[in-house]
């Protein structure tokens, strides 16, 4: 084994105290990784491999390569972007100072979870950390965004854990996951890495421990811990594990993550992964755009702030109708009064990202530009104030009530900072003339060091009648005072001899020593000096982080207000009336996405009636891109918006409010994931019926397609039953179907009613009219809708030949059996289960109440 040098020494105990991160090991101006980690890095991010012992034989060779220091950000971003951790490991003293091996120590592990750079991170989204405890008494999940200081916190039990989880974990989409020992739940996981593509990092029991997380968590949190229930104890050690990963990775103040925020189930509108995805609310689900998506047609906010907020209000609709017409109102207000907003939106597209600031500067990492932007932004609060209602409506009123700005703050970060700071806080240039004497001393030192050194030359002069005397420099024995040999009499007691030449003699005084050092040392001491005036000035700013804090959130709500009411004023949407009650009654609804891609026709909007008695399911047959998908969709974007506190597009909407949203729209095979087209289906809709209560809203498009015409209509017509079946379930449920044989549930199964989407045909040609008309439809134009696509004519022409036939074979009379068939195996179903009941019941058992009872049962399935 050869002998290990020093340096290699501390390398490799620094390593073995962070063994799952690549090491950043700084030597001068280059991080070094060295043998496995360099393999790793050099690989990931295309570097040379290179040694330092090249004299050795091969396999005794360390690998190692770098990159230098002040490129080193963007190395760290790809490295993390592929899953990895990063552990900076810097010099922790002066090298010219150190005897012998120079400390070094980690300062910082940088993971995806636990960003704050902002050229790492995306405006108008959250990065957030999320840790997930599962113990038999239920499942806590804390999520936390350290670029931000948002922490929430909720609680779910036992049953069905890793479902709620999953939901959560979408609605938060996190870059890192810690899971408890108990919480690898194997669907989760391949969701977290597959879907979401975040970083699961399975952590100990130990990180978990609730008498711990019990401790960190009260001390860092001062806010909102009375709000979590007491059974929730699993979200406590969430909230633990988080802190501890927190602390392990940052090692810095956090003292800006100050408020805990606990939610319970039942708080928002759920959706779960399936809806999120077939709804497009943050992308395409073609593309994975975000044009095209609900977000790209209401995000219209100013700020940074403002994005996330209206992603996370999308990411979570309201559930209580107060809450919601207290946003709605306040977006009326701002349709209404169009030149407030307007001057509202001008001025919110100057103010940066408050929040983000602040973290940086409770943080840490923030430089005197970022001081310069908070200033900026605080000052233009009053101008927000000045365009918002002083009493109603009340949230509006609330947030002009929060943004007091903080002018003593902004004052010294303006007398003590200049406009335009450079980028580092090391190299001087950032404090303000006449804000310290002694920056301003030094500055004229450095800028005038002749006159300085004239000045002394005359005041000496002056003192002691010496004509002749000057004061110069040399390298040997830098400032001295020259006198002529005439006047060695007139020199002054406190002058020191230093050198004799010929025909004058060299002194220093103890103030010309003084001045040297003064001006050879002004340099370094006044960027020492600027430096910590700059960091009492940053602490006086982090000082008030709560304060900037919430006027972040202030200003992110009047953002996502006045966007909402902007899009609303627009596009022509209408207040929601939103309440408790089982209607959803819409006028002219339409599509919010589709009616702004629309290039070459109109919009044709479309009516909604639906309650929980005569309306509860709605069977929608039409041909082929006649809108059937539109139209479910447009009315679940309409709830969700409602719930959201937007105004919705339709000219007048009346929405009791839902508990969850469910959609089973096309097909989408998980191929990947080793599912097949109709089990991907099928399990949808068995999650679906698992988890949906009467006050959902399903969408169901095209169930039962992915198999044979018998028994996707079996399965499609005994999902409506179940669905519209109060006894069942009971659901608002929309039913889309080209199983043109399922209107006659109309009549037979109450609250089922039938419509279609009117379109006419022309020769061989089809007009689609886009109206939702009653009455179920009789074809598909499936050919028609074909020959559009571009399918050959040739071809279509042979298909019109063989529908021909098999509309001839069933209506020949030698084929009666056929049809008779088909229409039997539809209706019968009810009979079938009627007759199968009846078969296996020992009536001679039932007493005469139960025979009567079963008797009204079988009557309802028929
Ligand atoms: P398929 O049965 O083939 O799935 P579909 O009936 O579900 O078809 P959609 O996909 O909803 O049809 O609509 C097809 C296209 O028709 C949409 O992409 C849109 O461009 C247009 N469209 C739908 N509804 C409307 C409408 N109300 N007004 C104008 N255009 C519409």
């Amino acid at each position: 084994m050869p002998e290990l040098t020093p340096m290699k020494k501390q390398y490799l105990e620094i390593k073995a105290q962070h063994p799952d991160c690549l090491l950043f090991f700084r030597l001068g101006d280059f991080y070094e990784m060295f043998d496995e980690d360099a393999k790793v890095a050099a690989e990931e991010l295309n570097l040379t491999l290179t040694t330092r012992d090249r004299n050795k034989p091969l396999e005794e060779r360390t690998p190692m390569c770098g990159v230098p220091y002040h490129s080193a950000e963007a190395y760290i971003a790809r490295l993390i972007a592929k899953g990895y951790k990063v552990a900076i490991c810097e010099q922790t003293e002066d090298p010219a100072q150190a005897k012998g091996l120079v400390d070094r120590e980690v300062i910082r592990v940088v993971t995806p979870g636990t960003l704050i750079e902002e050229n790492l991170l995306e405006e108008g989204k959250n990065n957030f950390l999320a840790a997930l405890c599962a113990t038999p008494a239920g499942a806590g999940l804390c999520f936390g965004d350290i670029s931000t200081g948002e922490v929430v916190l909720t609680f779910f039990p036992a049953e069905g854990w890793a479902n709620r989880a999953v939901n959560e974990l979408a609605r938060f989409a996190p870059r890192e996951v810690l899971l408890s020992p108990g919480a690898a739940d194997p669907a989760l996981v391949d969701y977290g890495k597959n879907k979401l593509g975040c970083r699961i990092e399975q952590a100990g029991e130990a990180a978990f421990a609730l008498d711990r997380a019990w401790e960190r968590v009260r001390r860092q949190f001062t806010q909102g811990l009375d709000q979590v229930p007491q059974e929730a104890e699993a979200a406590i050690q969430a909230a633990g594990a988080l802190l501890s990963y927190l602390y392990e990775t940052q090692k810095t103040d956090l003292s800006y993550l100050h408020t805990l925020r606990y939610y319970a189930a039942g708080q928002f509108l759920e959706l779960d992964p399936v809806a999120r995805r077939n709804l497009e609310l943050t992308e395409t689900l073609r593309g994975k755009e975000k044009k095209g998506s609900l977000l790209w047609v209401l995000d219209k906010t100013k700020t940074a702030m403002g994005g996330r907020l209206l992603r996370s209000w999308m990411e979570r609709p309201l559930l209580d109708p107060v809450a919601i017409s207290r946003r709605l109102e306040a977006v009326g207000w701002l349709v209404d009064n169009a030149v407030e907003r307007e001057e509202l939106l001008q001025v919110l597209r100057e103010i940066p990202d408050l929040e983000r600031l602040i973290s940086r500067i409770v943080y840490g990492t923030a430089g005197a530009r970022d001081l310069v932007a908070l200033a900026a932004g605080l000052e233009r609060l009053p101008l927000l104030q000045n365009h918002l209602p002083g009493k109603s409506p009340s949230l509006l009123a609330k947030v002009r009530g929060a943004l007091e700005g903080l002018p003593a703050l902004t004052d010294l970060i303006a007398r003590g900072i200049v406009d335009e700071p450079p980028f580092s806080v090391r190299e001087g240039g950032l404090i303000r003339p006449g804000y310290h004497p002694d920056v301003d001393q030094l500055r004229e030192l450095l800028t005038d060091t002749k006159g300085v050194i004239a000045k002394l030359e005359a005041a000496e002069k002056e003192k002691t009648g010496i004509k002749s005397l000057k004061v110069g420099f040399n390298k040997v024995f830098g400032y001295y005072i020259e006198v002529s040999k005439s006047y060695y009499d007139q020199v002054p007691p406190e002058y020191i001899r230093k050198q004799t030449l010929v025909n004058c003699e060299r002194y220093i005084t103890q103030e010309l020593k003084d001045m040297e050092h003064t001006i050879l040392s002004a340099q370094d001491r006044i960027v020492a000096l600027e430096y910590q005036l700059f960091c009492e000035i940053r602490d006086q700013a982090a000082a008030q982080a709560a304060q900037i804090q919430e006027i972040a959130g202030a200003v992110a709500q009047a953002d996502v207000l006045a966007a909402f009411a902007l899009v609303a004023a627009e596009n022509n949407y209408c207040m929601p009336l939103v309440d408790h009650s089982d209607k959803l009654e819409i006028t002219e609804g339409r599509h919010p996405v589709v009616e702004k891609m629309l290039k070459d026709s109109l919009f044709v909007p479309n009516d909604t009636y639906m309650d929980g008695k005569d309306h509860r399911a709605a069977i929608l047959t039409g041909p082929n891109m006649a809108g059937k998908s539109t139209y479910m969709r447009q009315v679940a974007l309409m709830v969700l918006m409602a719930q959201m506190g937007s105004f919705v597009p339709a000219r007048s909407a009346h929405i009791g409010v839902v508990d969850r949203i469910f959609t089973r729209i096309g097909a989408s095979d998980d191929l990947a994931g080793g599912q097949s087209t109709f089990m991907v289906e099928m399990t949808e809709v068995a999650e679906l019926l698992k988890h949906a209560t009467p006050r959902s809203l399903l969408i169901l498009d095209e169930i039962g397609r992915g198999t044979s015409t018998y028994d996707g209509m079996a399965i499609a017509r005994a999902v409506l039953e179940w669905c519209a079946n109060p006894r069942r379930l009971g659901a608002k449920t929309l039913f889309a179907t080209h199983y043109h044989e399922l209107t006659v549930l109309e009549g037979q199964l109450p609250g089922v009613k039938n419509y279609n989407i009117a379109a006419r045909k022309k020769k061989d040609e089809i007009l689609f009219l886009r109206k939702i008309v009653p009455g179920g439809a009789d074809q598909s134009y499936g050919i028609e809708v074909a020959s559009l696509a571009g399918l050959p004519p040739k071809l279509i022409r042979r298909a019109r030949e063989i529908l021909q036939e098999l509309e001839n074979q069933e209506a020949a009379p030698k084929r009666p059996a056929a049809r008779e068939a088909k229409q039997v195996s539809l209706t019968a179903l009810g009979e079938e289960e009627v007759l199968s009941t009846l078969r296996s019941t020992p009536v001679e058992n039932l007493t005469p109440i139960q025979a009567l009872n079963l008797l009204y049962e079988l009557k309802g399935k028929l």
